[in-house]
């Protein structure tokens, strides 16, 4: 038996788009989207992250760690 065998590479897909993880849109205070938008400059959102908010938030699905410490926020509140 002689046979070559050309072993294929295995291709691992990523799904990751690059730049495209952080297509979120997150919560942050009121008042720090607002001097981002007239600023331009990045802002801490409510799960710690650094990011400067699209014009258009309903572009983009709404990070689930920044929704989650809002729900969290919203029910202490509301105790
Ligand atoms: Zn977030």
């Amino acid at each position: 038996m002689n046979s070559t065998d050309i072993s294929q590479e295995t291709k691992s897909e990523t799904l990751l788009d690059e730049g495209d993880h952080d297509r979120f849109s997150h919560y942050a205070r009121k008042a720090d989207i607002v001097e981002s938008a007239v600023t331009g400059k990045p802002i801490v959102a409510l799960c710690g992250k650094v990011w400067v908010p699209d014009r258009n938030p309903d572009r983009f699905p709404l990070c689930p760690k920044c929704k989650e410490i809002y729900a969290q926020k919203k029910a202490k509140e509301n105790r």
